[in-house]
């Protein structure tokens, strides 16, 4: 209601010096929540921003990793020799931010999971994939992590992933869209060891942190990246905070110019909850999931599929 009451629309730190100090803030908050390294805070050497979904955060931080090898690599004709990497487990809105920033389809590797690995993404077929396309003479570009699956739940190891993308020069992206409130909770802040070694990662206060529609926080180690590949400069927004660059214009962050006052929402969630209310919130999901799936485990027509992770169970009928 206050956000859309004061209809700010606070497209870069002039118009609007509250809406973008806040964001700033509530983003190191939330950072630090989750222990995320300094790399990614404003506080450290990173920072973050709000976007209204993961979609939209996947787009820009593969629009960044795209300009940064395009430019290496020495022009946009090579464009099609980028090559994306993740599970078959992924969201799918992954291929589609993948195909809106001018990645051939035929680029996308999903690779295979099996049950075996509680469908997460196996780091020795990521190395063998991307040796098969570094033969084959294609520049592997970027890989999609995700802690939490949306079908299973799965969580995707990334410290091991991570060093293969290290390996390789991938940019490395983390997908904690559902599961990363709950890294909030000691006992489950170890599924983001290797944050380090990522590039970027997004999650969704909207999924599980009691915030209204529409939330993602994106959090980035090289901010300079996206904005070099973002960025816009016309003269009708010239001002001098941003010369001065001592300021941060959102709108080098995001897609879109205007933008709402978001940072409103998850300041008053966690003004008003406390972090102790709000691990007791997912703490208690998670009983009452283990509860369910006890239930589940008593009753002979189904048979779980995947353990549960997180909040989450995954169970069939039997045949
Ligand atoms: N990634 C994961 C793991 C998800 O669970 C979801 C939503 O279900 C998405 C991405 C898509 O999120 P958004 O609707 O914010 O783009």
């Amino acid at each position: 209601m206050l956000c859309s009451g004061f209809n700010v629309v606070g497209f870069n730190w002039i118009s609007s010096p509250a809406a973008t100090e806040l964001e700033s803030i509530v983003l190191d908050w939330m950072g630090k929540m989750l222990k995320l390294p300094s790399s990614f805070l404003f506080s450290g050497t990173g920072g973050g921003v709000l976007h209204g979904s993961t979609c939209e955060a996947v787009v820009c931080v593969l629009a960044a990793a795209r300009d940064k090898v395009l430019k290496e690599l020495g022009g946009w004709e090579n464009i099609t020799k980028l090559v994306v990497y993740a599970s078959d487990q992924t969201h799918f809105t992954f291929q589609k931010a993948a195909k809106l920033v001018g990645i051939p389809p035929s680029n996308s590797r999903l690779i295979e999971t099996s049950f075996s690995t509680g469908f997460s993404l196996s780091p020795e077929n990521l190395r063998f994939v991307i040796e098969d396309d570094i033969k084959s003479g294609l520049v592997p570009l970027f890989l999609c992590a995700t802690i939490g699956t949306t079908p299973s739940g799965a969580v995707d190891r990334i410290a091991e992933l991570g060093n293969v993308a290290m390996e390789f020069k991938l940019w490395l992206h983390i997908d904690a869209a559902y599961a990363g409130s709950g890294c909030i909770c000691p006992e489950l802040g170890h599924y983001l060891d290797g944050v380090e070694l990522a590039n970027s990662i997004s999650m969704n206060p909207h999924k599980w942190f009691l915030t209204n529609m529409d939330c993602c926080c994106l959090w980035i180690k090289e901010p300079k990246l996206l904005v070099d590949s973002l960025s816009t400069d016309p003269e009708i927004l010239r001002n001098n905070a941003s010369k001065s660059k001592a300021v941060v214009d959102y709108k080098d962050w995001q897609i879109a110019l205007s933008r709402r006052f978001r940072a409103l929402k998850l300041w008053v969630v966690i003004r008003r909850h406390g972090l102790a209310n709000l691990m007791y919130h997912i703490q208690s999901d998670i009983a009452m999931a283990k509860r369910f799936e006890a239930l589940v485990g008593e009753d002979e027509r189904f048979e779980i599929v995947v353990a549960r992770k997180f909040a989450l169970v995954c169970f069939r009928l039997k045949a």
